[in-house]
């Protein structure tokens, strides 16, 4: 029997790769692509800003044009899941409800709460993993039902389990129009989305950001949706040299656009594929004499992504440092005030303000940007709770995620992961290494533009003379630095050790030092070098 099917659009907002959509049209003579607008739901799950929420309704309209494209359409419902549901079910004749499996548990309950609708409606439900390399419970089984706490025991595992599944094919047209050889699945966009309601498209179209209250100001020059996506994705693999010789710890924070792919938001959004990319990587560096490995190679960095998804799928409470098994336990500094300035961009460190003001206009910064913030905020000179700078980033981020930034944070608060905590990120030199004329900070934080490259990381050292000749009079018109760096490390490298010292079983449950891919010692030989410099300039233009 064929069912009339509600596709449930959730964070897979692809039509490539999308191996639960294809398994719905192939079992389906009506299919509704419905994404539903639970405001409620989702902020209740994850803080979002502007910037994202443009990104996520760029995304759906490009879901809807691409949808279009084939025949179809995408049905945007706003409101509560569950009385849209239960309310489309009965109307539409559903006998069938497709949508793709995450791991987050507010999106695991939502899963859980459509079965018991189904069960109590009588539809069938269907969920595949499309948004990881592996279904995070296979490399769960594999290590004893327990999660693999090191990058190297992590990718051991995965030695065991081979490749991941490879992409499904592409949608097309013919997926989605009715077939009259009944010999063939019937696969059709229900008539009704057209002729006895005509209103429905209309009815249910993408909301403007008008509609939902957001800040037309508040826009990323980050794009939404899958086209764009794929659009910088196949940029990016037409230099293979630079993907062959992809080195993380290589590329650079204060570049004036990403050094790094800068696909994160699409690939948090499902609007590429992680396995689609992963394969063409493959493709290339069998092509390739030489290439890069994890964990600093780009193929690496999914792997980072997924070892944060397996470790997240089965630790409790993993975005809190309270009753997380892995997480030190820490009395962090509770101060609403300081958390404001660096927050806002107030620190009186330029590198520091400059990231954070990236952050705030793009929602997008570099891997080592977020480093030096992160540790800034935590272990290194405030001593303020991951969990605030998580929230943070959460609201702040095109690519929020919830493993990834939650784990991402407690390693660079050296609360898990990461153990080479005495060594603290200096907030005057670390942007000077790659960028020594502050281009970067001219750039984000404008009132400095005017100092001479000597002071333009420590702008407090210009004498007053210098000041009013830069036009910029520090403590008036850009702030003196909230902390002096030598003494507030200083003073935090003690509490860490302590608490470290304390807590050492703790400690040593995520330990294995050969894990940090900024630690991999790389030589540069000259065509290597070039090929960085190339690629900088190549993403400048
Ligand atoms: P590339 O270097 O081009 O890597 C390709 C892809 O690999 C990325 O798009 C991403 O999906 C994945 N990846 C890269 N680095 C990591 C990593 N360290 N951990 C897990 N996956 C990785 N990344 C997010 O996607 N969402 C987050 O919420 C997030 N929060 C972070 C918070 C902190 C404090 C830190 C230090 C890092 C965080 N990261 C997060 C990881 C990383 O910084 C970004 O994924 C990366 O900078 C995105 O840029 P890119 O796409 O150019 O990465």
């Amino acid at each position: 029997m064929l069912h009339r099917t509600i596709h449930l659009f959730r964070k897979e907002l692809r039509l490539h790769d999308n191996p639960v959509l294809l398994a719905a049209l192939e079992s389906s003579e009506a299919l509704y692509p419905v994404y539903i607008l639970d405001r409620a739901f989702l902020t209740s799950s994850m803080h979002i800003g502007a910037l994202r929420w443009h990104f996520l309704l760029q995304s759906l309209e490009d879901l809807h044009k691409n949808l279009g494209r084939l025949g179809s359409c995408l049905l945007v419902i706003q409101g509560e899941y569950e009385t849209i549901l239960r309310d489309h079910i009965q109307k539409w004749n559903i006998t069938q409800v497709t949508l793709d499996a995450e791991m987050e548990p507010f999106y695991k309950e939502m899963e859980a709460n459509i079965q018991r609708l189904g069960a109590e409606l009588g539809f069938e439900v269907l969920s595949l993993v499309a948004h990881s390399l592996y279904d995070t419970q296979r490399i769960l089984d594999l290590n004893g039902g327990s999660p693999p706490l090191t990058y190297k025991r992590f990718l051991h595992i995965l030695s065991l389990l081979g490749d991941p599944e490879v992409p499904v094919r592409n949608l097309t047209a013919e997926d989605f129009q009715q077939s009259d050889d009944k010999t063939h699945v019937r696969r059709i966009w229900d008539m009704r989305c057209r002729a006895p309601d005509p209103d429905l498209a209309e009815r249910y179209r993408v909301p403007l950001p008008v509609d939902l209250k957001i800040s037309p100001e508040s826009l990323s020059p980050w794009r939404g949706g899958e086209t764009e996506g794929l659009q910088r994705l196949e940029q990016h693999l037409t230099d293979q040299g630079w993907v062959t010789s992809f080195t993380k710890p290589r590329t650079i924070p204060n570049s004036l656009l990403p050094s790094t792919t800068g696909l994160s938001p699409y690939f948090s959004m499902g609007c590429l594929s992680v396995r689609a990319f992963f394969y063409r990587l493959s493709n290339i560096y069998a092509q390739a004499k030489h290439h890069s490995l994890p964990p600093v190679s780009l193929q690496g960095q999914l792997l980072w992504r997924e070892f944060f998804y397996t470790v997240a799928s089965a630790t409790p409470n993993f975005t809190q440092m309270a009753g997380n098994p892995i997480c030190l336990q820490i009395c962090w500094y509770k101060d609403a005030e300081r958390l404001h300035k660096w927050k806002t961009a107030q620190t009186g460190f330029p590198w520091i303000d400059a990231i954070m003001t990236q952050l705030r206009q793009e929602g997008w910064i570099h891997h080592l940007a977020r480093h030096a913030v992160a540790c800034f905020l935590t272990r290194g000179h405030l001593w303020i709770s991951w969990e605030e700078g998580m929230k943070v980033f959460e609201e702040l981020l095109l690519d929020a995620d919830y493993s990834i930034n939650a784990g991402n944070w407690m390693w660079l608060s050296a609360s898990a992961f990461f153990h080479q905590y005495t060594r603290i990120f200096c907030p005057v030199h670390f942007g000077k290494r790659t960028d020594p004329q502050g281009d970067y900070i001219r750039k984000y934080l404008p009132i400095l533009k005017n100092f001479p490259s000597k002071y333009i990381y420590e702008p407090w050292t210009a004498s007053e003379d210098e000041q009013k000749q830069a036009g910029c009079i520090i403590g008036q018109d850009y702030p003196f630095p909230m902390v002096n760096h030598k003494e507030a490390s200083d003073h935090n490298l003690q509490l860490m050790k302590q608490v470290r010292e304390e807590q050492h079983r703790t400690a040593q449950l995520t330990r294995d030092d050969a894990d940090d891919p900024m630690e991999v010692k790389v030589k540069l030989d000259r065509s290597e070098e070039n090929i960085s410099k190339r690629k900088v300039a190549r993403t400048t233009e």
